[in-house]
């Protein structure tokens, strides 16, 4: 096995790891090139934990997807004609981005992309920073081989952030926002040369050229970065607040809020299916100083979609109805505190987490996250399998819920008393010595 076959077993979770033997038996079948690309390849050897696995395959991928469909479990999160990538959702959780091998050429600064199919090498060169421009091929004949056109390696090793190419961020300025997110959230530097490209970029006017799309797309992967507080710090530094609201930017950032939040999801244990909608939370925090005018108009300058401000208008009210409910005198169970947030959104805990006043919702909402949570793993498919269920079917999931709540309840094993130690000699006294042996 080659060493980076190794380095991927050995850091994927097991479902992530089961997600790439799946989808390499399948592209395999299909007769497609596969590769492992992106954030993924980066996570792996830089040893991060990986959030999504992107692929990358030369050629259309539909119908390595069709298959996925049809064999995994595996439903659709959403597609893009375009360049031909789908985003999928496995069973278990894992969330994968299956893409075209593609080159991109950009017309006009800031302006969607003219497509076309590439090689991997290709394809890799048109990407943002050399860190994220590595691929591992999954094909049977190259096993393990890497392809690293940009020396992202290196890279990884010295923990900086280069772009590929000198018109990076005059192709597509969003990426002025992807380089500090990815400062923050890996703490590499950013090198020398792509700091004077900022800079360059930046007096060339290509802030204004960043299209809206691309603002709201930063901004939701900005809701899913575990440290908020951090980000927000840096773009605000870095003047980049500017482009979303002139208000925030101007100071009314509520820090302490953001660090409550930062905190909150250290609470969630990596590697837990845990469904979440982070835009809403984010938002609630970030714009917690914010008056109504500036928050509609922040909203618009990042084209929040109207569903996505419905799930904001209602995340505070949802989460208020959460913390009376986990002030209730009935969850004094584990198996009642985990059945009643194991089905409750991700989203209304942690605005619990961040806000709420009361001390035992903060304490049950730890129990929860810190105890009963990684608990719950203890249960394994293996066991519920063993119980007479088969896996995928819905008797497996009412199963394996019972079995959880069972072994939440259970006390814990009493570990056996040791036997009771002989009692001891009588004292040697002439006397007792004598009565033992007399009566022997
Ligand atoms: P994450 O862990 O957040 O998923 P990521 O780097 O994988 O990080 P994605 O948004 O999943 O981010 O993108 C996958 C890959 O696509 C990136 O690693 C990068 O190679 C490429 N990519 C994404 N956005 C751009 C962009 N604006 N310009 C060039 N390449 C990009
Ligand atoms: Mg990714």
């Amino acid at each position: 096995m080659s060493d980076y076959m190794f380095t991927l077993e050995s850091h994927l979770t097991g479902e992530q790891y089961r997600v790439v033997t799946q989808v390499q038996k399948a592209a395999h079948e299909a007769g497609l090139s596969l590769y492992l690309t992106g954030g993924a390849m980066r996570d792996i050897t830089g040893g991060f934990p990986v959030r999504d696995l992107d692929f990358t395959v030369e050629a259309n991928p539909a119908k390595l997807i069709k298959s996925l469909l049809k064999t995994s479990g595996a439903e659709v999160v959403s597609e893009d004609e375009k360049t031909r990538s789908t985003e999928l959702k496995f069973p278990g959780g894992v969330t994968v981005e299956i893409a075209m091998a593609r080159i991109e050429k950009f017309a006009k600064s800031g302006a969607k992309p003219r497509v076309a199919a590439a090689t991997i090498y290709e394809d890799l060169l048109c990407r943002d920073f050399t860190i994220n421009a590595v691929a591992l091929s999954l094909n049977k004949a190259s096993l393990g081989l890497l392809i690293d056109p940009s020396n992202g390696m290196g890279d990884i090793e010295r923990h900086e952030l280069r772009t590929i190419h000198n018109y990076s961020f005059y192709d597509d300025p969003g990426r002025l926002l992807r380089l500090f997110r990815l400062k923050v959230r890996l703490g590499f530097n950013v090198d020398e040369r792509t700091r004077s490209q900022v800079e360059n970029a930046t007096e060339a006017g290509m802030l204004e050229k960043i299209s809206t799309e691309s603002l709201g797309a930063e901004l939701r992967n900005m809701a899913r970065e575990a440290a908020p507080h951090d980000l927000i710090k840096v773009l605000e530094e870095e003047k980049l607040l500017e482009l979303y609201s002139p208000a925030l930017a101007a100071g009314k950032i509520d820090y302490a809020t953001l660090m409550k939040l930062q905190k909150a999801h250290q609470l969630v244990p990596f590697g837990v299916d845990f469904e979440i909608k982070h835009l809403p939370l984010f938002l609630e925090c970030l714009f917690e100083k914010l008056n109504a005018k500036d928050k509609a108009a922040a909203m618009k300058a990042a084209g929040i979609t109207r569903g996505e401000t419905g799930a904001l208008e209602k995340l505070a009210p949802a989460a208020k109805k959460l913390d009376k409910a986990l002030q209730s005198a009935k969850l004094q169970k584990a198996s009642s505190l985990y059945e009643l947030l194991v089905s409750t959104p991700g989203e209304h805990i942690l605005h619990l987490a961040v806000f709420s006043g009361q001390r035992i919702v903060q304490d049950r909402i730890k129990h929860y996250f810190q105890k009963y949570l990684p608990m719950s793993l203890e249960v394994t498919d293996e066991m519920v399998a063993a119980a007479g269920a088969a896996p995928g079917t819905p008797k497996f999931k009412k199963l394996k819920h019972e079995m959880i709540l069972k072994h939440l309840d259970a006390r814990p094993k009493k570990v056996a008393p040791p036997p009771e130690p002989p009692p001891p000699p009588p004292p040697m006294s002439g006397f007792a010595r004598g009565s033992a042996v007399r009566r022997s």
